[in-house]
């Protein structure tokens, strides 16, 4: 039974979403190509860690590696090229984070493997995979198909598939032998840099208030940002909020910012234009303010408030004080 691996991303043993995500979207390929699904951690100390993704996957297989404590990418594609090579899965399944993309390319072409990068679908049909990925900065979706037999090497966007919340398989974890030596390496892991004071993981809230163009101006941000504290949220933006240099890029979502799955996510003064909806049609329900009745932003909105943010936002936030005081 050929098999669809999935690099578990993690940092010192803490997994992050997309690992979940892969995991997720595996399991129903697997399904549809009567195959399985396992996980492949590479790390130093992490085994106990491990036992968060055995409910998802038919086996974790766990490389054990001094020179695998930190990500990099010319350790992890040593280890997976071997991997792949004797083990020969239909799919492998790799984050389109930092570290997928330093290490992905390098991989399939080390391989001679096909490689579809920041895909947004994947899908079984006739035996082959059917990919999606977006061109002209997210304006058109594009079929992609392998032309060439696997295996195939394929990475995943961040946030653009849902996380499976049921599942039971419990595989085994199986340790195998490290590949490394004491080569040369033209890369040293030097240390992590920690994001900056006050940056937020926008990728990681269930509640997001963002914010565009039409706030006017960064002395209006206090306004929305208590709004956002008052119900839970962490403040996000669009582009111009960015380029303008009003928020940290950190906070920007859209197709050269980041891709979000809220529960909740309230657009304040945006527009809508594709390379923002394409970072946030995944969340759960979308709320829009804007005081242009056209907005493209209300054609994804589940709720609409048409009309001023500058009247509407004191309202809400007041509301949303007293509620909490109740
Ligand atoms: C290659 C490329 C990549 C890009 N990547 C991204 C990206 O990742 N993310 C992103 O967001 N954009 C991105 N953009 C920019 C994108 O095309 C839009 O320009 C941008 O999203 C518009 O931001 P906005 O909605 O905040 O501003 P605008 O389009 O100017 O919209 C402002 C909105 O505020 C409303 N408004 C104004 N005043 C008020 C008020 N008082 N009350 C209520 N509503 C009000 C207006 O009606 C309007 O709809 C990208 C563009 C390119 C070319």
């Amino acid at each position: 039974m050929k098999e669809i691996l999935v690099l578990a991303e993690h940092r010192q043993g803490q997994w992050r979403d997309i690992t979940f995500e892969m995991l997720s979207k595996a399991r129903q390929l697997a399904e549809s190509f009567g195959s399985e699904v396992h996980a492949v951690v590479l790390g130093k100390g992490v085994a106990n860690s491990t036992e968060a993704l055995r409910p998802m996957a038919h086996r974790v297989l766990l490389v054990e590696d001094e020179r695998l404590e930190a990500f990099n990418s010319e350790t992890y594609q040593t280890v997976l090229a071997q991997l792949i090579t004797e083990r020969k899965p239909l799919l492998t399944l790799i984050g389109h984070s930092t570290l997928g993309m330093d290490l992905a390319p390098n991989l399939a072409v080390q391989l001679k493997m096909p490689l579809a990068t920041d895909c947004i679908g994947v899908d079984g049909k006739d035996g082959s995979f059917v990919l999606t990925r977006q061109i002209y900065g997210g304006k058109i979706n594009s079929t992609v198909l392998f032309n060439k037999p696997g295996p195939y090497l394929v990475t995943l966007r961040a946030g653009a598939f849902p996380v499976l919340q049921k599942d039971s398989l419990q595989g085994d974890i199986i340790s195998l032998p490290s590949p490394l030596t004491d080569g040369n390496l033209a890369k040293r892991f030097l240390g992590y840099v920690e994001a900056a004071l006050g940056d937020v993981d926008i990728t990681q809230a269930d509640i997001l208030v963002s914010v565009g163009r039409g706030i006017k101006g960064p002395e209006n941000l206090p306004l929305v940002k208590e709004f956002a504290e008052a119900i839970g949220g962490t403040l996000s933006c669009s582009r111009p909020v960015v380029d303008k240099k009003w928020l940290p890029k950190s906070c920007q979502v859209g197709t050269s910012g980041k891709t979000v799955k809220p529960k909740v996510y309230i657009a304040v003064g945006i527009s809508g234009a594709f390379q923002h909806i394409a970072g946030m049609k995944g969340a759960e329900t979308v709320i829009a303010i804007n005081r242009d009745p056209k907005a493209p932003i209300f054609g994804v909105a589940h709720y609409g408030i048409v009309g001023d943010l500058f009247k509407i936002i004191p309202v809400l936030k007041e509301k949303a004080k007293e509620l909490r005081q109740k």
